[in-house]
């Protein structure tokens, strides 16, 4: 153990997954698992994850060694804090974790500790798979047409926190920075402002956009679609575009074409197995996910498309309760769902556990483990087709059964334990 924990009980049994080179993780199958079960409906959906994930191991001859960490409304209470250096050692030195929702209050006050996690874990890649669960109700007529997985940069963009308050010095010494050294002097409207900062950096995007290609090829995805607003920020979007074509023109020989390059040169015949890397602009891209659905696969994204573009994808295959996501680094993952943590219902075990379910079906994916990861997607669709549901999906059909949180993860375990 290279850290002495005092705010974390480490558990006695279980192994620790040990990185091997750059990216390789060694995933024991018995591993330790960080786990904050978050804010609000937290409290809800973590046990039911960690349940169902944990039948689905069982049921493939595995055991999770769960390690609560903790964060938010929990470390507050405990430990007078809101993020315990303990639980960032915790998440680094484990790897591999999963967290549910923290709140993070508007205006004063700190800021987000979601966004204070993935930068001191350097998780640059926020990654969100976007499928159609049967029975699940959709606002769009074919959601099953949705099968796509979005890449969003993490760590810059305007989300990077560079910026300046209206009426402080700050902002004053910028503007005329900006007026009179950069010569944008009649740019700015009188009166306040608060100015921002959008950096996108070369080695921010090729990174991104590694992880993306990375994933197409191994998952035998037919293409990447770079999503940006380059014909408006030419310099940060546009950059973004010209980076994340130079990694797919330089770095992987034949596997991946762009798709400039398969029309010019190959009447629009790709290569077999190759990935073809194209780009679009993101207000056509936001029509597209709707109007031509079936033709998109993995998305790469700068920071504040992609929150946008996977929320409208989320919403087309039900929304908030069910739709699931994960932070990836350099040999750390941590599942998390996209909802948050929702404090009107915090404890009343009604929410929907699926998103954060699921959440963990994409670290199971991430273990290695894809006979458990199919069990849970399995388990959930068993569960959901029979109408055994919670009030968010009761709502919108005919003849649903209400479930609390606790009763619909029961339900998924026992499919879990027939479908194995
Ligand atoms: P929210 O917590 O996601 O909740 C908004 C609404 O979405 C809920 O009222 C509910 O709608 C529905 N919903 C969310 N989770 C659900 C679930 N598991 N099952 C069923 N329905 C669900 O969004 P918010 O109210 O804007 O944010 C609350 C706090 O969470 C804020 O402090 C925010 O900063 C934080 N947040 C954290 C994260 C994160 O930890 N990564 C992400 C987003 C937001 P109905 O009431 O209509 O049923």
């Amino acid at each position: 153990m290279s850290h002495e924990y005092e705010k974390v009980e480490v558990p006695e049994a279980g192994a620790k997954i040990e990185a091997v080179g750059d990216n390789e993780l060694e995933v024991p199958d018995n591993p330790i698992i960080p786990i904050i079960h978050g804010d609000g409906i937290g409290v809800d959906v973590g046990p039911a994850a960690q349940k169902v994930l944990q039948a689905a191991a069982n049921a493939t001859g595995r055991e999770i060694h769960w390690m609560q960490v903790y964060a938010g409304e929990a470390a507050r209470e405990k430990y007078d804090e809101n993020l315990p250096d303990d639980t960032v050692e915790a998440l680094k030195e484990f790897r591999v974790s999963i967290k549910g929702p923290l709140t993070t209050p508007v205006g004063a006050g700190f800021r987000s500790l979601n966004v204070a996690l993935r930068k001191k874990l350097d998780l640059y890649t926020n990654m969100r798979p976007t499928y159609h669960i049967d029975g699940v109700p959709s606002p769009v007529k074919a959601p099953e047409q949705m099968d796509m997985v979005n890449f969003r940069e993490n760590t810059e963009d305007v989300y990077a926190g560079i910026e300046w308050e209206a009426g402080t010095d700050e902002v004053q010494q910028v503007k005329e920075f900006v007026e009179d050294e950069m010569g944008f002097d009649s740019t700015i409207h009188d009166g306040p402002v608060g100015i921002g900062i959008k950096p996108i950096t070369e080695f921010g995007t090729k990174r991104l956009v590694r992880k993306a290609i990375d994933y197409a090829l191994e998952n035998d995805r037919d293409s990447v679609t770079l999503v940006h607003k380059g014909n408006i920020m030419k310099f940060t979007e546009g950059a973004f575009r010209d980076w994340g074509y130079e990694v797919a023109e330089e770095e992987y020989g034949d596997e991946v074409i762009t798709e400039d390059t398969l029309w010019n040169e190959r009447d629009g015949e790709a290569p077999e197995d190759a990935v073809v890397v194209n780009d679009r602009i993101a207000d056509n891209m936001l029509q597209q996910i709707l109007t031509r659905t079936d033709q998109y696969d993995v998305l790469a994204m700068p920071n504040l498309n992609g929150d946008y573009l996977s929320d409208a994808c989320g919403a087309q295959i039900g929304g908030l309760g069910i739709a699931p996501g994960a932070n990836i680094g350099d040999g750390r993952f941590l599942a998390e769902p996209v909802h948050g943590s929702a404090p009107k219902y915090a404890g009343q075990d009604k929410v929907n556990p699926s998103a954060m379910i699921l959440s963990g079906r994409i670290m199971l994916e991430f273990l290695g483990w894809e006979d458990a990861a199919q069990l849970v997607r399995d388990a959930i669709e068993a569960t959901i087709s029979s109408k055994k549901v919670t009030y968010d999906i009761e709502r919108q059909i005919e003849g649903g059964e209400k479930l609390a949180t606790s009763e619909f993860a029961d339900e998924i375990v026992e499919n879990i334990e027939d479908l194995a």
